[in-house]
This record gives C-alpha cells, sequence and structure tokens, in this order.
C-alpha cells in the first residue's frame, strides 16, 4: 500500500497539483453555492460517494471500487436531475459574466413615472407587480403575457392594475424603455425560509429575482406597501425617495454595461 503511495507521490506533476487545486476550487464554489439550501447533505453526500470511491482506488480496495465505479454515474446523472434549477441558474450567471447584453437601460424618465405610479396605485391600495429587465432576458415570461410594447407612462400603469381591468392580474414586464407586455406568470419562490404571510404576488417577486438577475417592484394590495426586491431579497420601502433611489441604484450597473458596450461598439 505505501510502495504505492510513494508512487504515486513520485509521478506528481507540476499539472496534478494545478489540477487538484482547480478541482478543490470548484467543489468549494459548489458547496458555497449550495450552503443553506436544501441541496447541502444531497450535495454533500455524492461528495462522500466520490471520496470514498477515490479512498478504495488508492487503497486497492477491489470489490468497493468496483461497486463504486458502477453506481458513480448513476449519482451524476440524479445530480443533475435533482439540481436542474441549480444548474440552469449557474450556467446562466456565468454566461451572464462572459457575455452581458448590450440594450439600453431604462431612463430616469421612466423610473419617475413608476415610482409616481406605484405611488398612486399603493396609496388606493391596489395591488401591482412590476418587474425590470436587467442583463439576462424575460423574454419568457413576457411571452405568458399580453404583448404590449407600449412607452411607459403613469396613466398606463395605473390603468394596467386597477382591479377589474383586462390586464391587472399577473406581472407588467419592463425592457428597457418600453413596457413590453402585461398580465405575465412568473414562477414562485419555493424557499421554505419565507413567511407563510407572503401571497403568491409576493412569491412571484421573489421567484423571479432568484431564476434571473432582474428587479420586482411590488405593491401590497392588503398593506398599501412598496417593495422592491433583487436576487431573492426583499426590501420595504416607505419613502417615495427611497424607492427613487433604489431603483437608479439598481438600474445603474445594468447602465453602466450598456455604455461601456456602446463605447467599444463606436
Ligand atoms: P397582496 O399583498 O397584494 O395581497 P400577496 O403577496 O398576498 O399580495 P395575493 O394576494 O395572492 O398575493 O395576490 C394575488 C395576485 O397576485 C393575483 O391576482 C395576481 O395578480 C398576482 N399573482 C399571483 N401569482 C402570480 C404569478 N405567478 N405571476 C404574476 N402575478 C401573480
Ligand atoms: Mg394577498
Amino acid at each position: 500500500m505505501f510502495e504505492s503511495l510513494k508512487g504515486v507521490l513520485q509521478e506528481t506533476t507540476f499539472s496534478d497539483v494545478l489540477d487538484v487545486v482547480i478541482v478543490s476550487f470548484l467543489v468549494f464554489q459548489l458547496l458555497k453555492f449550495v450552503r443553506g439550501t436544501q441541496a447541502t447533505h444531497i450535495v454533500l453526500g455524492a461528495l462522500g460517494v466520490v471520496a470514498l470511491f477515490l479512498t478504495a482506488t488508492l487503497l486497492e480496495l477491489r470489490l468497493l471500487t468496483l461497486l463504486l465505479r458502477n453506481v458513480l454515474p448513476y449519482v451524476a446523472f440524479a445530480g443533475i436531475v435533482v439540481f436542474q434549477a441549480e444548474i440552469r441558474k449557474l450556467l446562466a450567471s456565468i454566461g451572464r459574466v462572459l457575455f452581458s447584453r448590450t440594450g439600453p437601460a431604462s431612463t430616469d424618465d421612466v423610473l419617475d413615472e413608476i415610482v409616481l405610479a406605484a405611488q398612486s396605485l399603493a396609496s388606493a391600495k391596489t395591488g401591482a407587480l412590476i418587474v425590470f429587465e436587467r442583463d439576462m432576458g424575460l423574454k419568457s415570461f413576457a411571452e405568458t403575457g399580453v404583448r404590449l410594447d407600449a412607452v411607459v407612462t403613469y396613466d398606463l400603469l395605473c390603468n394596467i392594475f386597477t382591479p377589474g381591468s383586462p390586464l391587472h392580474d399577473g406581472a407588467v414586464v419592463v425592457q428597457a424603455d418600453r413596457l413590453s407586455a402585461a398580465a405575465c406568470f412568473l414562477p414562485l419562490t419555493v424557499n421554505p425560509e419565507l413567511s407563510r404571510t407572503l401571497g403568491s404576488r409576493h412569491r412571484a417577486a421573489i421567484g423571479v429575482t432568484e431564476d434571473t438577475d432582474a428587479i420586482a417592484l411590488v405593491v401590497s394590495e392588503e398593506t398599501g406597501g412598496i417593495s422592491l426586491v433583487s436576487a431573492g431579497t426583499m426590501t420595504r420601502l416607505a419613502e417615495p425617495k427611497e424607492l427613487t433611489e433604489a431603483l437608479r441604484a439598481q438600474m445603474k450597473r445594468r447602465r453602466a454595461v450598456a455604455t461601456r458596450h456602446r463605447g467599444s461598439a463606436a
């Protein structure tokens, strides 16, 4: 056993060390990604099986190696099925880092109209849900609703969310300066740690920001409260000034990317 261990150490090259460092980094990132989610124990279990397989190979435990060699491919398939949502999110965020899109961001005028409408809807206790596209496209969500491709105005937003209007049920999607669709259906969050008091409007706002880098603005018809949701975190904003500043700050990163790309295209 020690002979084979010595042999392995002697044959170790710089590429092997680099290999181990990269794999360790990836495993660390994977654990960081799933920490605090229900997936943690599943990932730890899968890593345990891999560690056992490597140990069995190193110690030349033939029966155990044979057994695990046959089991491991199924563990990999099970992982893809169990983590399909996480894998989708991870690949999307890698794609976002590598290839940010170049469309224009919402201008201050558009944000002002939206803040004004949100205030007005909140004071009338009219529920509303507005989702803003950033780097990741929201086309698939916009397509679940009614296509409008309209200029974003205070009047239009108030009209859409007026109870009883044909488009009041669902979310409005804002892509750059355009109100692209209304009555859209968004994915609901499945986060088990959220308060049970949150209804489906708030769950949809959180859900879409977990699956994409979008921002969602929610007006509660029950409380008249306005909240901004980003990356699955909801912040209640009492003052209109606070809301304007928070919205501008969230859209700023998007705008910086767009300007950079336009600059380099010129
Ligand atoms: P509120 O505080 O306004 O009552 P809530 O979080 O309690 O909000 P509900 O009372 O369940 O949520 O709100 C229902 C409304 O939310 C629906 O009529 C619909 O307009 C909207 N809604 C519910 N689910 C979705 C969804 N998946 N996508 C978009 N909009 C949704
Ligand atoms: Mg409710």
